[in-house]
């Protein structure tokens, strides 16, 4: 498998930063603690002398000025640097930091207070005692993917491709120095961490990690770039005078799940300017996105990131239906894709196609005029049923369309005479499961309503507020 660096990217990670290109008063806020670039750079150097030696790094990614010094000076000092969940189990904990073979470990876990080597924020920014040049080119990241199947793997990236792909993004959302980017979401995956932290210490832009990512939190950042997930964009939309609060904002980006088009168009209405879409996966890092200057349609995920190609093939594998409005697999490729499986080389191996596709396990739709749709995962969200492929989110979104629908999951479930029998999950307040059926019927061709509506009282997520959906399928 050639690498990220073999393919001849030339993307260096947080140039400017590591150049001392940079002098802002508060480069990083994380709830109310703020540090300047100067800060930054001391701890970071501080920290390069700590972990100077250590192969691979391990950090327990709270939100904190003292994770963003950890992941900094480990980077620095070209570690490979695992970032623990915050809400790991210890049996996670135990089999990611086995996995990995963590050589130093920073982790609140094991002891009440900050354990012996856990360096408080203050003595860091104060410390910094330039401790050797910068190999931030050796440096990787691994990042342990949620594991809805199996144990969790870890998907190893180079900082090259990172900031590939954050130039890439930058290009498309017209990201820059002069951005305030605000989100409040967890710092373990690509979206908070990669997009979230690197992203803005790469590009220029201050951060306002809002630690908690309630719609009020959102609402008195003032920023001009906000990230989000799904859930996060639901509350605030339903959060009226928080969602015209981000009407100064230039751009609001969702991803990480499907957006619902009931949450698109309230977002629209309130504020203003209808919010972008992105898509990508930790192994791929994002690879479709609506253009900031681009067609914003709700359900629409974009077009390919400058270097990125994509295309849709039919269930076999064999025949390209991109441009045809036919769903079949998303497969994509390009400079900034993952290293591989932290040692699984195998594993690696068979996530590609022989040409080198990386095959995304996700059901997409293509049309013609270059944007694509995401229907799910091929797995769970492409429901066949009487003869017919029906895509979960379709008929999700006609479930929230009624505005007692708090929340809405649907999956196939094995059926003797149907194939599969479409089954629907809702959170709902004040409507009943024969009325939302009435609504439904009215939005929806018949073969796509669902045969069955269960009620619940919340839908199982995971921190990223992604529907956990083999939890349903029972
Ligand atoms: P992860 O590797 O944990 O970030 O999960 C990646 C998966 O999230 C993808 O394979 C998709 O199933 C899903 N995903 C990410 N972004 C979107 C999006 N904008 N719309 C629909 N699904 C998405």
């Amino acid at each position: 498998m050639d690498t990220a660096c073999e393919r001849g990217a030339e993307h260096t990670l947080l140039a400017s930063f590591m150049a001392g290109q940079r002098d802002r008063a508060a480069a990083v806020t994380i709830g109310r603690a703020t540090a300047s670039d100067q800060e930054l750079t001391a701890a970071m150097s501080a920290v390069m002398g700590m972990v100077q030696g250590a192969d691979v790094v391990a950090i327990e990614a709270t939100p904190s000025l003292e994770f963003v010094a950890l992941l900094l000076g480990s980077l620095a000092a070209g570690c490979a640097v695992v970032p623990i969940p915050a809400t790991a189990r210890p049996s996670e904990r135990r089999h990611i930091l086995t996995d990995c073979a963590a050589s130093l470990v920073y982790s609140t876990e094991e002891t009440d207070g900050p354990p012996a080597g856990w360096p408080s924020w203050d003595e860091l920014r104060g410390s910094g005692s330039g401790s050797g040049s910068a190999r931030v080119g050796d440096a990787s990241l691994v990042l342990y993917t949620s594991g809805t199947t199996g144990r969790p793997k870890g998907v190893s990236l180079s900082t090259s491709a990172i900031a590939g792909c954050l130039d890439a993004l930058a290009d498309a959302w017209s990201w820059t120095a002069d951005d305030v980017l605000v989100h409040g979401l967890p710092l373990y995956h690509l979206h908070g961490l990669v997009l979230g932290v690197l992203g803005p210490l790469h590009i220029g832009s201050p951060l306002l990690h809002t630690v908690r990512a309630q719609p009020a939190d959102y609402a008195a950042a003032r920023g001009s770039l906000y990230f989000g997930v799904p859930t996060v964009w639901t509350r605030i939309a339903r959060d009226e005078s928080a969602a015209r609060a981000l009407a100064a904002a230039r751009l609001l980006v969702s991803g990480s799940a499907a957006l619902p088009v009931s949450t698109y168009e309230q977002l629209a209405r309130l504020t203003g300017s209808p919010p972008v879409e992105r898509y990508g996966m930790t192994e791929t890092q994002i690879t479709l996105s609506v253009r900031s200057d681009g067609d914003r349609r709700p359900g629409v995920v974009g077009v390919p990131l400058a270097g990125i190609e994509a295309r849709v093939v039919d269930e076999d594998g064999d025949c390209v239906v991109s441009g045809q409005a036919a769903i079949g697999e998303l497969h994509v490729r390009g400079p900034f894709l993952f290293d591989g499986y932290f040692g699984r080389p195998e594993e690696t191996a068979a996530s590609y196609t022989k040409d080198g596709w990386f095959r995304t396990g996700d059901a997409a739709m293509a049309g013609g005029d270059g944007n694509y749709r995401i229907v799910g995962r091929m797995t769970t969200d492409l429901i066949k049923t009487n003869g017919f492929r029906v895509g979960a989110g379709e008929v999700e979104d006609a479930l929230l369309d009624h505005p007692a629908v708090h929340e809405a999951a649907v999956v196939g479930v094995p059926d003797e005479e149907q194939g599969q029998r479409i089954v629907a999950y809702v959170v709902l307040d004040g409507v009943s499961p024969d009325e939302l059926r009435i609504h439904v019927q009215a939005l929806l061709a018949k073969h796509k309503c669902p045969s069955e509506i269960r009620t619940l009282e919340a839908l199982p997520r995971n921190a990223m507020g992604k529907i956990l959906k083999h939890q349903l399928v029972t």
